[in-house]
């Protein structure tokens, strides 16, 4: 099947999902996951109408910006070391992958050197698996009270990875996300405008539909198995 065609699928689902639940097709973001997957192949998806592509891997990011810039809005949405902040963040539209203080400090400061306001994801471990970075559930008011302070970050709400285990099985980690992303919403911060929940991946995504996600990161569905392991 052509890209063309995947990304009709995808979109074909996710109105039957979001319909569903109650919910307008149209609210709900297709970030294209482009990680290993050639410059051609992702000019492919973006004619297509997908405006918004993920890389996990900064180095790759910054291969590929220079050729995509004009076409594309770049998020990083792998974990993120403090020392490769600075070559980003005159890059992308979001990071989804804050998961310390330590590493909330420094997008901070090189944001604020940079001068601009970047928009964040606070990554929740939603499963507490040993594999996967994120904070702890438990955390997650505490770690938006902490970064309080960081004027040059907004928060605009949550990731998660979730298990890799059958689809029905994650319904309940993507419940709960839902519920903390909808109790942070509540909060009164001025660097908080929690409007995204981004979960749900090739496996997953049409459960993360109907659960309330609204940002859908899907790389296999739209470009075919990767080419190697990342
Ligand atoms: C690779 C990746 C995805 C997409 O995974 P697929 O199963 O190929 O859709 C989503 N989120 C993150 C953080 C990833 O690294």
């Amino acid at each position: 099947m052509s890209i063309k065609e995947n990304i009709m699928n995808i979109r074909k689902n996710i109105k039957i999902h979001a319909e569903l639940a109650g919910r307008n097709p149209e609210d709900i973001m297709l970030l294209a996951v482009t990680k290993t997957v050639y410059i051609n192949r992702i000019n492919e998806a973006l004619n297509c109408g997908i405006t918004d592509i993920g890389e996990n891997k900064v180095q790759e990011l910054c291969e590929k910006y220079p050729k995509l810039k004009d076409n594309a809005s770049f998020h990083l949405i792998g974990h993120l070391q403090t020392n490769k902040v600075k070559y980003i963040i005159d890059k992308v539209k979001m990071i989804h992958s804050l998961d310390s203080i330590h590493l909330a400090k420094e997008i901070n400061k090189k944001a604020h050197e940079y001068g601009r306001i970047i928009d964040c994801l606070v990554e929740i471990n939603i499963a507490d698996e040993k594999s996967k970075y994120g904070i702890p559930q438990e955390s997650i008011y505490d770690f938006i009270n902490h970064i309080s302070i960081y004027d040059n970050i907004m928060i605009k709400g949550l990731m998660t990875v979730a298990p890799n285990i059958e689809a029905e099985k994650v319904r309940p980690y993507f419940k709960k996300m839902k519920e903390i992303y909808e109790s942070i919403k509540k909060i009164k911060q001025k660097n908080l405008d929690v409007r995204y929940l981004s979960m749900g991946m090739t496996n997953d995504y049409t459960i993360a539909v109907e659960e309330g996600a609204n940002i859908l990161r899907i790389g296999t569905a739209i470009f075919g198995k990767r080419l190697y392991k990342i």
